[in-house]
């Protein structure tokens, strides 16, 4: 470790440099002060807005019903530097200096904390009327989108496509969602649970068209491969997000297939005194046993905490959550607690066709995911059913009437 100084009984870095400051920056930055850090911290943030979180981007702010979602941190009070605007472009981990568009910044500690960027449809950078929804910017974009009421065509049927047609539709837009596989979140879900959110689309009055593969994207039409074309308004490009780390090229810092960096169980990189943290890092899960790149906001909370803690060294902090998120479609609230894979035994908690229901994964009679659409306590109890490794009862599990605490084998 670089300069150190004795702080609270620890020897602590001196300068700490967090760079991204988006919720996982932001909350590592404020997680450092909380669990006693007296040194520097410099926030680096490429975006010129005060930080913000993107959660509502596509909810209130992209239907006008919040101005912005700027967090709720006093940097100035907490002592935390905040560099706006500055893009970090390189770093040459010998000298422990991160090189960035304003000069070098010198560091003990490095946290990279720089999320994810979504991916594009090829060939589409230019074509004036396509957007994206990653940013304050994005939203800003599409709020006349519509207001204006426009014809969208979505592209792909994911977390963000869905929230973006829900929005969308009760803007009173016409909306056309394309998925090139056979159904939505085929990459997250088995058929047999993204069958009933196909109806979701169109209950709201969404076109949905699965199985078709963009081809092209024109100024105010998609064309799809099958020759057919339609005409958009908007275009909004939803088909996925890939780490923002491009710029670590050449820095030494390991990266994996999908260019997340790969972070070990402590949050901490390849590279000495390098941490990583959020939507840019995967990390070895002892509870499910593989590396898990998870690009949700839950993961941005809890793992500065353990970055904190453990460039404090205030504990042996072992990073292994039971990941969690929810999404607000077509006017139901969805949330996944946990992992599963195909192999994992999936059982039913209510009708797939009524208005809530919970979708249990067991691993060797435990419980090791859930999807509960509209039963938030389901959430809540199976959570804390997977933290604890409790083995479960599956027909008591397949009871709706039975609260899931009370499924246990
Ligand atoms: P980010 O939020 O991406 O922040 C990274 C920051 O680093 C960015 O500001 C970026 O500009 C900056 N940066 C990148 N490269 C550099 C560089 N070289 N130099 C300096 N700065 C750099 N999750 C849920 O669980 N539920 C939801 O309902 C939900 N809704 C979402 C809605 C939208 C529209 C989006 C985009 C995401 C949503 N998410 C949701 C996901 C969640 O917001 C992310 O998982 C979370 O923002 C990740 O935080 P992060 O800090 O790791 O990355």
């Amino acid at each position: 470790m670089g300069e150190q100084t004795q702080g609270q009984g620890t020897a602590q870095p001196r300068r700490v440099v967090v760079v991204g400051a988006g919720m996982a920056g932001v909350r590592t930055a404020v997680a450092l002060r909380e669990q006693g850090y007296t040194g520097t911290v410099t926030l680096i943030g490429a975006e010129p807005h005060q930080p913000y979180d993107r959660p509502p981007l596509s909810k209130a702010v992209l239907l006008g019903k919040a101005e912005g979602s700027a967090f709720d941190v006093d940097f100035e009070g907490l002592g935390l530097e905040l560099r706006l605007g500055c893009e970090a472009l390189a770093v040459r981990a010998d000298a422990h200096v991160l090189d960035t568009s304003e000069g070098p910044v010198p560091y003990d500690v490095l946290v990279l904390a720089t999320g994810a960027e979504p991916v594009r449809v090829p060939g589409t950078e230019d074509v004036p009327g396509v957007h994206l929804l990653r940013t304050l910017d994005d939203a800003a974009r599409l709020r006349p989108v519509l207001a204006g009421q426009h014809d969208v065509v979505v592209v792909g049927a994911g977390w963000i496509g869905a929230e973006f047609a829900t929005a969308a539709r009760e803007a009173g837009c016409a909306v056309t969602v394309v998925e090139a596989a056979d159904r939505p979140l085929a990459g997250a879900l088995p058929a047999e649970v993204a069958a009933p959110m196909a109806a979701w689309y169109a209950d709201s009055g969404t076109e949905l068209r699965t199985r078709a593969r963009v081809a092209r994207i024109e100024p105010g039409a998609v064309i799809l491969d099958d020759g057919s074309r339609l005409p958009a308004g908007a275009v909004v490009v939803g088909i996925g997000a890939r780490p923002a780390t491009a710029w670590l090229a050449g820095s030494g810092v390991q990266l994996g297939d999908q260019g997340e960096v790969l972070a070990d169980d402590r949050l901490r990189t390849s590279v000495p005194d390098v941490y990583a943290v959020g939507d840019c890092a995967s990390f070895p899960s002892g509870r499910y046993g593989e590396r898990l790149l998870v690009h949700h906001w839950d993961n941005a909370l809890q793992g500065p905490r353990t970055v904190a803690a453990d460039l404090l060294g205030l504990t042996p902090a072992v990073y292994d959550p039971v990941p969690y998120f929810w999404s607000e479609q077509f006017g139901r609230f969805v949330q996944y607690a946990g992992h599963h894979t195909g192999a994992d035994r999936l059982l039913w908690r209510g009708e797939p066709d009524g208005p809530a229901w919970t979708v249990c994964w067991l691993r060797e009679g435990r419980l090791v995911a859930l999807l509960a659409v509209g039963r938030p306590r389901d959430l809540a109890q199976g959570r804390r059913l997977i933290e604890a490794g409790t083995p479960m009862d599956a027909a008591l599990l397949a009871d709706p009437a039975r609260p899931l605490k009370a499924a246990t084998a």
